[in-house]
């Protein structure tokens, strides 16, 4: 039974499926102008990782998330690089990809791009105007903020304070244009210097904002979705907006639960991440240095509620805990594969493994609590040791045990199974078996320079009553 926190309730509610087993939540996505800085990162591990606990609860999760990809920052870095719009978006969307793979971030169900729904746009533009909700200034066409019942519900502020600073553009006279200065914009008629246009009922323009997000989550999750999620920044003016758009259309809930997460702090200080702030941060640039599992842990075991600070001290910590994670599956992984291991299951360790189930599963049952599921994992890699070291082991249930210990720290992202990668270890291998031939021929001598000439690589023998192993230093 998940409870999640409903930034529209403020409360946590037991979440329940409108299709049951099934899970349709939309995540804003990032503005493809540059590399994804280490908030948006923050963003996307925080719903990957709910994501992927539904995913181990039995649901299947249909994840959109959008790229936007036609706005002021694109148009502006655009004709800063000397490039076409699509140049650029296309660029970062691969950089996107890049980025967020080395982190586990599992690719969306769809990823939609607001330039290929243009046509939807209009036609959701179109039938707002005619339900009274949103009118044509000059080209430009804006949503009547006011006329919506509830408006700025989300984001728990009373319309009539929004009105300061709630719209955008105004230095070319989009507040003359405004029937009310809390209304915003849908549609924007193009700039006579704007090159990337398209052409509407209401003369050249581009969508705005926040439109996109109304239409691709109807178009491809449905007119009600289970969850929507975002950063906490995006709950007024970008969410707020969604909702009266999407309301206004459909006329009813536009989704049934929402999840914000929270910012992400650089270093000491506890301002929020902004380039503005100088203390812009690439993810593109943090993966240069940074191990890719230690920053997902990092970033995935501090709630997504909470402010997240970044720092080289949780890093190092980071590294460690996912260092101890991943030997204590090796360990077990080891006794497993060894002929010795016994081929009947074992009743107590059985026991063990499915409390550490039904431990884990109460701790992110609760909204999410990585804290408390971390407490259990860390528990699971203790026992995982325990057992490797006991003189007899079940292959059944030791399997059984690592299993399970990987799906969980799977969840938040960490793979502890070792990766098949490029590297050939199977060198490693014939040297061991070398080594164990010279023992086994008393030649202490060689077997001794084979251990130094492995550990000249980085390469660690261990000798266990179940034979030797290595491991990378
Ligand atoms: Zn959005």
């Amino acid at each position: 039974m998940i409870h999640v926190f409903n930034t529209m309730t403020r409360t946590k509610e037991l979440f329940t499926a409108i299709q049951p087993g099934v899970v349709n939540m939309y995540v804003c996505g990032p503005t493809v102008y540059n590399y994804i800085h280490i908030g948006n990162a923050r963003s996307a591990i925080a719903f990957d990782t709910i994501r992927r606990y539904f995913e181990y609860s039995g649901y299947q999760v249909n994840y959109v998330s959008n790229f936007t990809d036609v706005d002021d920052k694109i148009i502006k870095a655009a004709h800063e690089a000397g490039i076409s719009e699509q140049a650029l978006t296309t660029k970062f969307e691969q950089a996107f990809n890049d980025d967020t793979k080395p982190l586990n971030i599992k690719p969306a169900t769809v990823r939609p791009l607001a330039t290929e729904h243009i046509d939807e746009i209009i036609a959701f533009v179109v039938d707002l105007i005619a339900k009274g909700y949103a009118y044509e200034a000059q080209g430009d066409v804006y949503f009547r903020a006011r006329k919506f019942p509830d408006y700025g519900h989300l984001a728990h502020q009373n319309i009539d304070d929004l009105e300061i600073g709630a719209s955008e553009r105004l230095d070319d006279g989009e507040l003359a244009r405004k029937e009310d200065p809390v209304d915003f914009a849908v549609w924007k008629g193009a700039n006579p210097d704007e090159a990337i246009t398209w052409a509407s009922p209401w003369g050249p323009g581009r969508p705005g904002w926040h439109i996109e997000c109304s239409v691709m989550a109807l178009k491809y999750l449905g007119t009600t979705i289970d969850i929507h999620g975002g950063g906490q920044d995006l709950a007024f003016p970008h969410h707020t907006n969604e909702i009266a758009q999407s309301e206004a259309h459909t006329g009813t809930t536009f989704a049934n639960y929402w999840l914000h997460n929270g910012f992400v702090t650089v270093g000491d200080d506890n301002e929020k991440m902004s380039k503005s702030l100088g203390n812009f941060v690439t993810v593109h640039d943090l993966l240069q240095d940074v191990d890719a599992q230690a920053l997902r842990l990092m970033m995935a075991t501090t709630h997504y509620r909470r402010p997240l600070a970044y720092t080289k001290v949780a890093i190092t910590e980071a590294i460690q805990i996912v260092k101890r994670l991943q030997t204590a599956y090796a360990n077990l992984a080891f006794r497993v594969q060894q002929a010795d291991a016994v081929q009947t299951p074992d009743v107590d360790f059985t026991a063990q493994v499915n409390a550490f189930k039904v431990n884990f599963m109460q701790a992110m049952d609760d909204d999410f609590n990585v804290a408390n599921a971390m407490t259990v994992i860390n528990d699971f890699a203790t026992a995982l040791n325990v057992y490797a070291n006991q003189a007899a082991v079940s292959a059944l249930t030791g399997q059984l045990a690592l299993d399970e210990f990987a799906a969980e720290v799977m969840v938040i992202g960490v793979d502890v199974q070792p990766v098949a990668n490029d590297d050939d270890t199977s060198w490693i291998d014939e040297q061991v078996a070398a080594r164990d031939a010279a023992k086994k021929a008393k030649d202490y001598a060689q077997a001794d320079a084979i251990r130094a000439a492995l550990k000249a690589q980085g390469i660690i023998l261990e000798d266990t009553a179940q034979g030797t192993r290595w491991k990378k230093e």
